[in-house]
């Protein structure tokens, strides 16, 4: 049996398999076994904004697995601590954190702690969010398509317009344990918050005693030109939470936490391999590399330079080019999984958010060579109209 055949046969099913083999991976690139070189312009929907086998990452993970891969968190740790205060020194008024292993282990944990520290039980999310596939994280998650067959989801969760201040302003009351956004909205379609609405969002919160919590877990470590997103309108969150690119491609979750956030005494939260000193090792080189070679200012200077390219890019199918940094969406008129297996064929790897949009989340070391191969190709296949079925 060959490898596809392989995990066709033993895999849960539960992911709709793409007929591509990739074992390597440089940069921006990922190359199939036969050493056909693709442009990642997903990292694994946001996870390798470093790259792929980054050097630095690479090393410190294997120092750190040869001296120590494992310690339960109550024993303090050299890395962890190291980590720890690295990660609390991002963002002004959040220095504490709680370390876990995944994106919806972060947004489980900043519901449990919103609950806990308010003795409130409601949260309100937004339509269209997508906070992860875990019954908290399941719960917050608007798209019928992850919440069907599951129910019931956990009690307590409502969605209001995303962008809508009167809409957040009417679902928030004194029964409210926090609010939960997305400042770009990535799996729902691509959807740049506006600063007024994320501004009254804080200010919604402060007012009625709820918590604020921004899921940056996409949008985090540089993807939209500021270290966080939530950076590009000056407000702080109460809980922030992040994971994908956090450690270079290394599985780890965190959330940041300010400090309106009270009760979280021994025992309140946990995980057995949350603050690991391996993933804490590979988030303080991951990190590291971020702060040296100013990824954020990368995606910034790239994103402009891609969106100004993709917007002159002449196709009456396309609806709206939108987006923040190297988060980016391409709005069509009609559904774009052809134009996704069309520019696989081509050897570039994209994604879809929804059905009517192509999102482009690129490793931010792209280079501008790969950015010009990769509109030179847009322009080809978008302007294809025989495409759509
Ligand atoms: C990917 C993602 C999650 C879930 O992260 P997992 O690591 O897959 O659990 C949650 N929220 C947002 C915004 C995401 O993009």
């Amino acid at each position: 049996m060959n490898i596809i055949e392989i995990e066709n046969k033993h895999g849960a099913g539960t992911y709709a398999k793409q007929p591509l083999v990739i074992v390597r991976g440089q940069g921006a690139s990922l190359f199939d076994a036969d050493g056909v070189e693709y442009l990642d312009c997903s990292s694994g929907h946001g996870v390798a904004n470093l790259g792929h086998a980054n050097l630095k990452v690479a090393e410190a993970i294997y120092k750190q697995a040869s001296t120590l891969i494992t310690l339960f968190e109550t024993f303090p740790n050299d890395k962890r601590a190291e980590l720890m205060k690295k990660i609390t020194s991002l963002v002004n008024g959040l220095d504490k954190v709680f370390l876990c292993n995944s994106g919806t282990e972060s947004v489980e944990a900043a519901f449990k702690f919103a609950r806990i520290s308010t003795g409130r039980k409601n949260i309100v999310a937004a339509m269209r969010a997508f906070h992860g596939r875990t019954y908290g994280s399941l719960s917050a998650t608007f798209n019928k398509k992850y919440r069907e067959g599951f129910e019931p989801l956990v009690p307590g969760f409502s969605h209001v317009a995303y962008n809508n201040i009167e809409a957040l302003d009417k679902a928030v009351n004194k029964e409210t344990a926090a609010v939960i956004l997305e400042v770009v909205q990535g799996e729902g379609g691509v959807y740049p918050a506006n600063a007024e609405y994320i501004r009254a969002a804080r200010r919604i919160c402060d007012e009625r005693g709820a918590l604020l919590i921004v899921d940056e877990i996409q949008t985090g470590f540089g993807r939209t030109g500021k270290l966080f997103a939530i950076q590009h309108f000056g407000v702080t969150p109460d809980l922030l939470t992040c994971a994908k690119s956090l450690a270079g491609g290394v599985p780890m979750g965190a959330v940041l936490i300010g400090k309106n956030v009270k009760n979280l005494t021994p025992g309140v939260h946990g995980s057995t391999f949350g603050g690991n000193p391996l993933s804490c090792a590979a988030g303080v080189a991951a990190l590291t590399v971020m702060e040296e070679e100013d990824l954020p200012g990368q995606a910034a200077a790239k994103g402009e330079y891609l969106m100004e390219k993709l917007k002159k890019i002449e196709s009456p199918d396309i609806r709206e080019v939108r987006g923040l940094g190297l988060m980016v969406g391409i709005e069509m008129k009609q559904k774009v999984v052809p134009y996704i297996k069309a520019l696989q064929e081509k050897k570039i790897i994209a994604l879809n958010a929804g059905m009517t949009v192509i999102r482009l989340l690129p490793p931010l070391v792209i280079t501008y060579e790969q950015i010009d191969h990769l509109v030179d190709v847009l322009a080809e296949v978008l302007s294809i109209d025989s495409i759509a079925d």
